[in-house]
Parts: structure tokens; sequence; C-alpha cells
């Protein structure tokens, strides 16, 4: 214990030992004692006989009087507030625990109410001190609610790099955290707003052209609408406009990269309000992160001159393609196509011109083709189109479109123009019982031989050469050239 100080510091107490109720104590009994001293030499002032209450009898009575009102003073204070001060103690302690395991283990269930407040029964200092320690307690652990939030959402977005699965789990965290009825993430890609992930609303794909949402945009900031229009949340007997609704636009670097909007069937607090601002910050650097995946695997995919897809894409698309016909058991299509003669068109043309014709074909290939279905550069001047859910006569009818718009638009060269033709084979699963999508390939590209050998600007469906594998050498009988 350190030793007695009698200071008075900062307009505080008089301090005799480290603890408030000792010194309560002492000061109590000595006041007590002080009092049953001087009573015998009071009252004989005030005419009381000097032989009775001058007597060492009278004045041991006064002290043992005097101690005992100071005992009684030290218990009732005990009992009144140190009873109070330890309950406080306690519950400091209590919140204190209770917030260290929110901050170590990310444990959102937060301070509960038995536990961690104080009651507020009187309307002094301890009263007031006991509804001050209420809100801080309460402050404290929605504070690092928050923070264990937006650590837990950061730590999950850094593991993915898909833009809606990261749009989904920062949705989901958000609702939960705002305790909101519905919410969207739209995210602005090439100039346009695309919805990237929606719960719990009406035809969230409008939510795109919505004013409110293009204002935020515009203005990188944020916005609170009470009872807006046009939006609606979706529920399971009828749809029905929010209270209100919360909107934050996604900036990193003064770029803005989208719009994060919550909605709710009763008014946002406060704290909802700073907790979706709060969430909403690492979902830039999240999603700029995404987004420039996604353009770097859109690069890696397509080929540099004609922009279809990559011979190594193309192929890995092709078995997601072929995998998912023999799921579905639905048929699959493959167009090999090759540029006739493309090495006399570089020789008289010259290499760029060349070029120009191969990115021309794609390019008329692509005008031709289903939604759905992709282009590949397969090599140099030769193409593989993966048609899903096309049967061999449907691929074949698809081959002839391509080869005909190819034929019939030369490609405009200076003052002139390249007349450019092209052969193909076609195959299709299930009439070709092939195991994998490679020999399906190879047979499109056996009738692609025969197309060739046919004299060429022609397509050669696979069926049409009965006996193939038994030998390329066999007969076969090319279709002519519609
Ligand atoms: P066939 O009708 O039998 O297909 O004859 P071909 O001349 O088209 O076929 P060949 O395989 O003899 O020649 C293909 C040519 O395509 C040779 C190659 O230089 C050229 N080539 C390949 N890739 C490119 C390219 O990216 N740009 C240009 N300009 N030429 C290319
Ligand atoms: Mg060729
Ligand atoms: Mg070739």
């Amino acid at each position: 214990m350190q030793a007695v100080r009698l200071v008075s510091f900062c307009g505080l107490p008089w301090r005799l030992t480290r603890s408030v109720f000792r010194d309560l104590a002492i000061v109590m009994t000595g006041f007590g004692l002080l009092v049953g001293l001087v009573f015998p030499y009071a009252v004989h002032w005030m005419g009381a006989p000097a032989g009775l209450v001058l007597h060492w009898r009278f004045h041991l009575d006064c002290l043992a009087a005097g101690l005992a009102v100071g005992g009684v003073n030290v218990l009732i204070a005990n009992g009144v507030v140190r009873a109070r001060m330890r309950l406080l103690a306690a519950r400091l302690e209590e919140v204190r625990a209770t917030l260290e395991r929110i901050q170590q283990e990310g444990d959102l269930c937060g301070c509960d109410p038995e536990h961690c407040f104080l009651p507020v029964d009187s309307d002094d200092e301890l009263g007031r001190t006991s509804e001050s320690f209420n809100l801080m307690a309460a402050a404290l652990g929605d504070a690092l609610h928050t923070t264990a939030a937006v650590r837990r959402l950061t730590e999950r977005l850094v593991e993915q790099l898909r833009i809606d699965e990261m749009a989904r789990t920062a949705l989901d965290e958000m609702l939960e955290h705002t305790l909101s009825a519905g919410g969207a993430v739209l995210l602005a890609r090439d100039g346009q707003l695309e919805l990237a992930a929606s719960r719990g609303l009406c035809d969230p794909a409008s939510l795109a052209a919505h004013p409110a949402v293009v204002r935020v945009l515009e203005e990188q900031g944020s916005a609170r609408l009470e009872v807006p229009g046009g939006i609606l949340l979706d529920r399971v007997l009828a749809h029905f406009p929010p209270r209100s609704v919360l909107l934050e636009a996604v900036r990193h670097h003064g770029k803005a990269l989208g719009v994060l909007l919550l909605a709710s069937d009763r008014p946002y607090t406060e704290e909802e309000i700073r907790r979706f601002r709060l969430l909403s910050r690492p979902l830039a650097l999240a999603f700029h992160n995404a987004l420039a995946y996604a353009e770097l695997e859109k690069v890696a995919a397509l080929d540099g001159l004609t922009g279809c897809y990559n011979r190594r894409f193309g192929l890995a698309r092709l078995r997601e393609e072929f995998a998912r016909a023999r799921r579905m058991d639905a048929p699959l299509a493959v167009v090999v196509f090759d540029l006739d003669h493309f090495k006399a068109i570089n020789d008289t043309w010259g290499h760029l011109a060349g070029d120009r014709v191969l990115v021309w074909a794609a390019r008329q290939a692509r005008l031709v083709m289903r939604q759905g279905d992709v282009l590949v550069r397969y090599g140099g001047e030769e193409f593989l189109a993966v048609l899903p859910f096309a049967g061999e006569e449907e691929a074949c009818e698809a081959a002839e479109r391509i080869r005909a718009a190819v034929a019939a638009s030369p490609v405009p060269n200076g003052r002139g123009s390249i007349p450019v033709t092209l052969s193909a084979g076609v195959a299709a699963w299930p009439q070709s019982a092939v195991e994998s999508e490679l020999e399906l390939v190879d047979l499109a590209d056996s009738a692609l031989y025969f197309a060739k050998r046919g004299g060429r600007n022609r397509v050669v469906c696979r069926s049409a050469l009965p006996g193939l594998d038994a030998s390329r050498q066999a007969a076969a009988r090319p279709q002519p050239a519609r």
C-alpha cells in the first residue's frame, strides 16, 4: 500500500490511502471520535455539572458513542454506495471481456443486457453514472461489432475474384448487419450499370436506370430515400414499397465502380447507416481487383487479331459444353472451317491484307451465328464454331450460312476487294458416338478435309461420309457448293 498522501489534486478530495472507502471509514470514525472527545466540554459549556460530564467515564461513553456512529456510517456507506460500485466494477469487467472476445473471435453476439448493463434506479450521480456506462457499453459493443463485421467481410472478399460471387457475399453481409429486407449490387462496366447481385427486390434489373441510382453513381455520393418510388420489396404474397432505402457509390481512386442499395420496411437507425457505409469501404478495392481480373481473363481468353476465343480457352469452353451436353443429354455440334487458298491471298495482297481478311471472315461468321454459339480461332486461318443444342443438320445449315456470308462479301482492300471463300466440316454429338470433344473436332476436321478435296468453298457434314473412320482414302461424296 502506498504511503498516506494528504494532497489535493485538481480539485479532487483529500486522499489518505489507496482506497476511497478506507478513507471514508477513517474520516467517519475519526469524526465520530472527535465528536465524542469534544461532546463533554460542549455540554459542560451549555451548563451541565463538571462533576458529571467531565468525568472519565462520561468521556469514555462519548468516545464509544462517536466511534459507534462513525462505524454505522461506514456500514451504511458500504451497503448503499459500495455495493453499487462493486456492481459497476463487475459489469465493466464483463464488458471488457465481451469486447475482447468480439475482437479476437469475431463473436458478434455482443453484450447481453443482463450481464453488461447497470440498473438505472436513481436520479443522482450514481444513476447518471450507470446511464452513461450503459450508453458507453452499447456504443463500444456496436463499434466492435461493426469492426468485426468489416474485418470478416474483407477476409471473405479477398478469397474471391469472381465479381458475381463477390457481390453476393458482400450483399449478404450487408443485409445481415443492417437487418435489411432487400438489396442490390450494381456495377459499372463499359460505361453501363449492370446488376451483379440482388436479394428480396422485384425487378432488380430496372434499378440500373432508376434516377436516384444514376445520380448517386454520377455524383459518386450517397443517398437515403424515404418511401421511394420505383423500388418494390418482393414478399411471398405481395410486393410493397420499402420504408427506407440507402444508396452508396463504390469508389476507387476517384472512379465510381458501382452502386450499393439496401431497402428496409422500417427506417434505418444511425448505427445501421454508419455500418452500411463502413461495410461498403472494403468493397471498392475488392471490386476494382475483380474487374481488373475479369478484364485480364478476357484478354487471356481472346485472340488478339480477330477477337474470337483463342485455341486454349476455346477448347476449354468446348470441353465444358461437351460435358454439359452429355449431362443434359442435349445435342452439341462443331464446325471446323478453313479459308481457301489463304497462302495465295497473303502472297498476292500482302500479309497485312491477309490479317484484314481473317478479321473480316471472323466478323462475317459471327454475324450469322446464334447467340450462345462460340467462335474459336483454332489455328492460323482455321476456325472452330461450337454450337450448343444443335444437331448435325442444324449445324450444317449454320455452316452453310457462314460459308455463304463470307463468300458473298469480298474484303474491301484499297480501291478493290479480295474475294474469300472457305471450306467447312461439321460433326455433332450424339449422331457421331464420340467419347470426347476432341474426337468430335477430329471428325469435323476429316469432313473439312473432304470439303477441300471436293473442290473447296463447300460444307461437308460428317453423316454424309459413311465409313470415314475406316480410312480417309474411302470414297467421299462432298456436298456441292450451294
Ligand atoms: P487451303 O485452301 O488448302 O487451306 O490452302 P491455304 O493456302 O489456305 O493453306 P496453307 O496451310 O497452305 O496456308 C495457310 C497460310 O495461312 C499460311 C500462313 O502463312 C497463313 N497464316 C496463318 N496465320 C496467319 C495470320 O495470322 N495472318 C496472315 N496474314 N496469314 C496467316
Ligand atoms: Mg486454308
Ligand atoms: Mg489451314
